[in-house]
């Protein structure tokens, strides 16, 4: 017989013994997945007794991780800030990291003049940036843009599964700016910033994540040079542009943003204390280049 205790002892154990980073959370949060229940409940019933059909499910799970997948691919969700997204390996995992990026963004949004706030998402991935924004404000007027359709199609079914009509999100399918044609009051943007031959040196588990969403170039910056370059004419007067990046990159983007004439250039630190956001404001960005025909794909307004 083997209870819920016995089976998620033994799980931590051979995770631990593969040098898995947090053996007894993924041991939790694979047997809650298996068990269809969350972790309290299963805290709660730690003496019930597994089925054998629950067995060979759990440890079909513990296979893939010790194989080195992450546990949100396993289940196929993600918390981020208040809302559980849906992920699969067509978008990053969104990142704690990437939850200082939504902070600086609602700082922004809560000191604008005007309560309907537009706002673009740029390489939105799995839209976890756009989803918990609008989770959060749910007065603004938010898009979100990527360059994968495969990553569209997981933004438009978190987007679905969240809010529906009541809060609509515009989804578009462009490379950066390429098919975007309206200005917004903030452009916040976690793009690929790793650079090209770091990616190989990165944990197992990253090895499993869309490149695409990853490889910035050979110094990690080229989708940052050209977002920085392409934004001010995106920006409604007073916009601002936020970027997630690398504490080590944080100097060259403020030389970046400077010279291309952003203000009030601000860097907000992660949740582990280091500089992982950077922000800049567009006093008057001037006409948009004109946007190819090509229709952008998508609901919303
Ligand atoms: N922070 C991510 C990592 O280190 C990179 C995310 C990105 O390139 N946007 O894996």
């Amino acid at each position: 017989m083997t209870t819920v205790k016995d089976a998620l002892k033994e799980a931590t154990q051979r995770l631990r013994e593969a040098d898995i980073q947090t053996p007894a959370l993924d041991a939790e949060l694979l047997l809650a997945h298996t068990l269809d229940a969350d972790r309290t409940h299963i805290a709660l019933h730690a003496d019930r007794v597994l089925g054998r059909t629950q067995r060979t499910a759990y440890e079909s799970l513990i296979a893939r991780r010790l194989r080195g997948e992450c546990v949100a691919y396993i289940v196929g969700r993600k918390a981020f800030r208040h809302i559980e997204l849906l992920v699969n390996k067509d978008v990053l995992v969104p990142r704690p990291e990437t939850e200082a990026l939504v902070e600086a963004a609602l700082e922004t949004i809560d000191r604008a003049q005007t309560k309907a706030v537009s706002v673009l998402d740029l390489c939105c991935g799995s839209g976890a940036i756009a989803l918990a924004l609008l989770d959060e404000r749910p007065g603004i007027k938010a898009s979100a843009a990527d360059l994968s359709e495969a990553a569209l199609a997981v933004a438009r079914a978190n987007h679905a599964r969240l809010f529906g009509a009541a809060r609509p999100l515009s989804l578009i399918h462009s490379d950066l700016f390429d098919n975007i044609a309206a200005r917004f009051h903030l452009i916040v943007s976690n793009p690929p910033y790793v650079p090209s031959a770091t990616i190989p040196t990165l944990a197992r588990e990253v090895q499993g994540e869309p490149r695409l969403a990853l490889d910035g170039g050979p110094d990690g910056l080229s989708p940052i040079r050209k977002i920085i370059a392409a934004a001010p004419p995106r920006l409604l007067p007073n916009g601002r542009l936020l970027l997630e990046a690398a504490p080590s990159q944080i100097k060259e983007i403020i030389r970046l943003m400077e010279g291309s004439g952003y203000r009030d250039i601000a860097c907000t630190k992660d949740l582990s204390g280091r500089e992982r956001v950077i922000e800049g404001t567009i006093i008057e960005g001037g006409a948009p280049a004109p946007v190819p025909m090509s229709a952008p794909c998508g609901a919303g307004w």
